[in-house]
């Protein structure tokens, strides 16, 4: 079987849609002036938030706000740090929306919400995990060394605050103004895995159901992917939307040519 580019081999996909790359003029998350760090967009009304592992962004639409996703426990105080900094209320974040339950992604969210009185959303299955501070992924790991991955990570991670999302979105459902983002299911890294695609800009938030290193981009894969073959199918489903940008969990933004 061939592997395209992008590491397909379904034999549903024929070959990968595009060339991706970055875009050579990528603004640089913040910049220095003095004793002053400006955080730039990466677009217009969207920031990657500075100073947490797995990538959050910041969404701003007049003065409501949203998040995708909330960081490990402790980053939701970068999230409110730049929100300060452009200027934001806590009680403008409207919105957490969160792809998956590992805990680098909504590790943060409860205390998130306790601050601002965001509203939390996820998908059904993630939703359910998040509620017991669990994760949904069978790990492809053999037991004793699961079991140290994971004393280990609750180590190093500290202790995740479960959170019970106010809202179980829908694949395909139509978020609620200001920001205008579709919800999808894309399992694949997890079972239950969201991204989130803003249609008018044609920017996708893929979470983890797929990565970028150096300018290219793959499905989730390997050990922490629940299902290598619905993750392949997930990318190629999301990448049917002709996104224009690409927002994942780990790695560089990337503009789609
Ligand atoms: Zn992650």
């Amino acid at each position: 079987m061939r592997r395209g580019a992008l590491g397909y081999n379904h034999p549903a996909v024929a070959r990968p849609p595009r060339i991706i790359a970055d875009a050579p003029d990528m603004p640089r998350a913040s910049a220095s002036i003095g004793w002053l760090t400006v955080v730039q967009p990466i677009v217009p009304g969207v920031y990657q938030v500075p100073g947490v592992v797995a990538n959050c962004y910041l969404l701003e639409s007049g003065r409501d706000l949203a998040v995708i996703d909330a960081g490990l426990p402790y980053s939701h105080r970068a999230v409110l740090r730049l929100m300060r900094e452009l200027g934001h209320q806590p009680e403008s974040l409207q919105a957490i929306f969160l792809t998956h339950a590992d805990r680098d992604h909504m590790g943060g969210a409860a205390a998130l919400r306790a601050a601002t009185g965001a509203r939390v959303f996820a998908g059904a299955i993630e939703g359910e995990a998040m509620a017991a501070a669990s994760e949904t992924r069978r790990v492809g790991l053999p037991g004793p060394i699961r079991m140290a991955f994971e004393v280990t990570s609750r180590f190093l991670f500290a202790r995740v605050n479960p959170v019970i999302p106010d809202r179980i979105l829908a694949d395909g459902e139509d978020l609620e103004a200001p920001l205008g983002l579709m919800a999808l299911h894309t399992p694949g890294h997890t079972p239950g895995h969201m991204s989130f695609f803003d249609a008018k800009r044609r920017i996708l938030f893929a979470g983890d159901s797929m990565r970028s290193f150096a300018g290219r981009m793959r499905p989730s894969f390997g050990a922490n992917t629940d299902n290598e073959l619905q993750a392949q199918e997930s990318a190629w489903r999301q990448l049917t939307l002709n996104p224009e940008l690409i927002l994942v969990g780990h790695g560089t933004p990337i503009w789609v040519k």
